[in-house]
């Protein structure tokens, strides 16, 4: 049985990408890496802050100063758990300004291929099949329509106790999309070599499936 596997996995904000690769970590017993709360922190340390994308230097020591990993599911900040205050629609749309920055970007990239480097792992987010983890034994482009995206992201929402509104969810949806597909450092795009699934008509549990059975089968 071949001992390392590495699964990437990118697609547009919404398409169940982190809950399909926690489920997929879990089934096959490797680390999931999410890379997206990995911006989100940069996010909330920057919007703490108060500080402009515009402060370079600024920023670059700060970034410089910064530390980010995971422990037992949570995201940890400069040793502090900020797993709820980074999932806010603030932080989201400060997480999606924050990463078209090449100084951001260059840094998380190096984290990320760090905790990608020794042991099996599936990692999510938009640049990790061509960048972060080019050379990954799986690769999918996970995908779903823009209102089923708007319309599980709602949901969590409410379920978490939030007000929200279905149009503003649906709009901040559109609008990162758009961000993130026009940005002009690696802009969110389906690799090459990676395999498409759309999830607007499929169950979670399906798609996890799929995926550890391919996960096996690369495995064996
Ligand atoms: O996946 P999530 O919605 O948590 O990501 C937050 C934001 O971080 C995205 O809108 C995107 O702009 C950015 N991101 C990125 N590259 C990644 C992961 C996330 O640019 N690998």
């Amino acid at each position: 049985m071949r001992e390392k596997i590495r699964i990437a996995i990118d697609g547009p904000s919404g398409a169940g990408k982190s809950t399909i690769a926690k489920a997929v970590a879990r089934e096959l017993g490797i680390d999931y890496v999410d890379t997206g709360a990995m911006y989100r922190a940069i996010g909330l340390k920057m919007t703490s802050r108060g500080m402009a994308m515009e402060e370079s230097e600024a920023l670059q020591k700060m970034l410089d100063e910064t530390d980010i990993d995971f422990r037992s599911g949570d995201v940890i900040l400069d040793g502090q758990v900020v797993s709820d205050r980074i999932r806010t629609p603030e932080i989201s749309m400060a997480a999606s300004a924050c990463s078209a920055l090449a100084m951001v970007r260059r840094k998380l990239v190096e984290l990320q291929q760090k905790m990608g480097r020794e042991k099996s792992i599936i990692m999510d987010g938009r640049d990790i099949c061509e960048v972060v983890l080019p050379d990954a034994e799986l690769k999918y482009y996970l995908t779903a329509s823009a209102e089923e995206r708007a319309r599980r992201r709602t949901a969590e929402l409410i379920a978490k106790g939030e007000k929200v509104n279905f149009d503003q969810v649906l709009a901040d949806i559109e609008m990162r999309d758009y961000n993130d597909s026009h940005r002009a450092v690696t802009p969110l795009r389906k690799a090459a070599d990676a395999e498409e699934i759309d999830s607007t008509s499929m169950t979670i549990d399906e798609v996890v499936g799929y995926i550890c059975s391919r996960a096996r089968a690369a495995r064996a």
